[in-house]
């Protein structure tokens, strides 16, 4: 039995009664039987059913935000942000996927020659319940513009979520096995990658479930992409213009209660601007809403479960026994968790080096541009990093320094449809969205006609 909690208030949401083997099989072949039917379909009726999924997330907004606010306790407001988000995904795709995917001629001293992207079949995702609808978007919709078919092994904790995703391409009017949400816990994934009829895995998530997925699948010779966590840094230069960036950063590192993979875990501020720059920082995120994530309001609402926040907040116990000053916050109750400011922060500490999954910033000093470079690279993780100045000409030169899949001048590290998302390192492998996630689950097919 999957139950789904409120982290809020503890209550029960629902239990929901676990596949079988022989519904999970049941449900695997019937993908594939209609995954022999989809691959043969235009892009032009893709699209259409593609801007329908777009409408229905639109016109269903309140029903589908509440939703997902209850089972993970996202403040309301960030919930309808993150479905307005899959809208514009859908449109993305529907608009661009067919000349992501044309054939490319290679000039050869064959007759002809080119590449014809191919769909592979059933693809597994293997999803986290930060973002409960976007982290399935950002899979499943270019998956179905490149003629493949879905299945879901979506987080226990957001499972009404997962059978909610399903109903809304059915009622777009996808046909049954196109999108097919597994009601499973973790166990029962090994098993799935192994079946034949599987051919590929995606997984956003922690380390340890990406390595268990990996290694099956690498097992069975199966391709996989890995989305993992992340611990970018937000560089902060001494020409920074401060008041921006002070509210970039408060928005890079406590938007979603401090739970997103890109999310800037690391201040890094220059030693000249480090006190103006925290007087102002301290203030915004003393001002930030804290409250019932169903209070339209409320910026910081709860962490998804109470074992998440009591992780961070060991974190946090041994990174101040270690020396690290609590500037703000600091206190936890239940899932609830108060943002939190840490300065002093040195590179041994447990809030540098691990992922801090929660509304918690770390914050440590530098004297150059050197030790800004080592101090962004001195991590396992890299997912992407923010660089903030005056001078953007300069911190150009600078990007092929940094090791990370992103760099962001200016700006806080954010997923765009049309850029590739992903890491390098334990950040995972591969890349969602663009033209370059739409690929990845294809047959680079070559074509050669003399
Ligand atoms: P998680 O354990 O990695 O869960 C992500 C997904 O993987 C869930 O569907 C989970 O299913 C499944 N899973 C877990 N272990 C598995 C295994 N051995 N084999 C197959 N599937 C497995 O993440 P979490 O416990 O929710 O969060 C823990 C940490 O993961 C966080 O603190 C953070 O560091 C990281 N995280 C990163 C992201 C990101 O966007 N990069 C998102 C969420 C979490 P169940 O829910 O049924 O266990």
């Amino acid at each position: 039995m999957i139950q789904t909690i409120n982290p809020y208030n503890g209550q029960e949401l629902k239990k929901y009664q676990e596949d079988n083997s022989k519904a999970i099989e049941e449900k695997l072949n019937n993908a594939q039987d209609q995954f022999e039917q989809w691959r043969l379909t235009s892009y032009e009726h893709r699209s259409q059913l593609i801007l329908k999924v777009a409408d229905l997330l639109r016109q269903n907004t309140d029903d589908y935000a509440i939703k997902m606010t209850r089972e993970m306790g996202k403040p309301i407001a960030q919930s309808r942000s993150e479905l307005e988000k899959c809208a514009w995904l859908c449109e993305y795709y529907a608009a661009n996927a067919e000349s992501h995917l044309k054939n490319e001629y290679v000039d050869t001293d064959h007759f002809k020659s080119y590449v014809s992207y191919e769909p592979l079949g059933v693809v597994l995702a293997v999803m986290p319940w930060n973002y409960p609808f976007w982290q399935v978007m950002r899979f499943i919709v270019p998956a179905l513009m490149a003629g493949n078919v879905g299945v879901l092994k979506h987080a226990s904790s957001v499972m009404g979520s997962a059978v909610l995703m399903e109903d809304i391409f059915i009622d777009a009017g996808f046909p049954k096995g196109c999108f097919t949400n597994l009601v499973i816990g973790s166990k029962a994934v090994e098993n799935i990658i192994k079946n034949p009829i599987v051919k590929a895995v995606t997984l956003t998530g922690s380390k340890p479930a990406g390595s268990a997925v990996a290694g099956t699948a690498g097992s069975e010779i199966k391709k996989t992409v890995l989305e993992l966590g992340g611990n970018n840094a937000l560089v902060v230069f001494k020409d920074a213009d401060i008041e921006q960036s002070v509210e970039t950063c408060v928005a890079a590192r406590y938007q979603n209660t401090g739970q997103s993979c890109i999310a800037g875990k690391r201040l890094l501020l220059h030693e000249d601007i480090a006190d103006v720059f925290m007087e102002r920082f301290k203030t915004a995120v003393k001002d930030l809403k804290v409250g019932d994530p169903e209070n339209d309001e409320t910026y910081i609402g709860v962490m998804s479960r109470e074992d998440l926040a009591e992780e961070l907040e060991d974190l946090m116990n041994k990174s101040i026994e270690m020396g690290a000053t609590l500037e703000l916050g600091g206190k936890r109750d239940k899932a609830f968790f108060e943002p939190t400011i840490l300065t002093g922060v040195t590179k041994d500490m447990p809030v540098f080096k691990e992922e801090t999954f929660g509304p918690l910033m770390a914050v440590t000093t530098f004297k150059n541009e050197d030790e800004a470079v080592e101090l962004v690279n001195d991590s396992e993780f890299g997912l992407g990093v923010s660089l903030f100045t005056q001078d953007v000409e300069k911190v150009e030169k600078l990007v092929s320094r940094f090791d990370d899949g992103a760099v962001f001048v200016n700006a806080k590290v954010a997923s765009h449809p049309a850029l590739p998302f992903g890491g390098t390192g334990i950040s995972g492998y591969g890349r969602e969205l663009s033209h370059f996630g739409i690929r990845e689950f294809c047959n680079i097919k070559t074509v050669v006609i003399d």
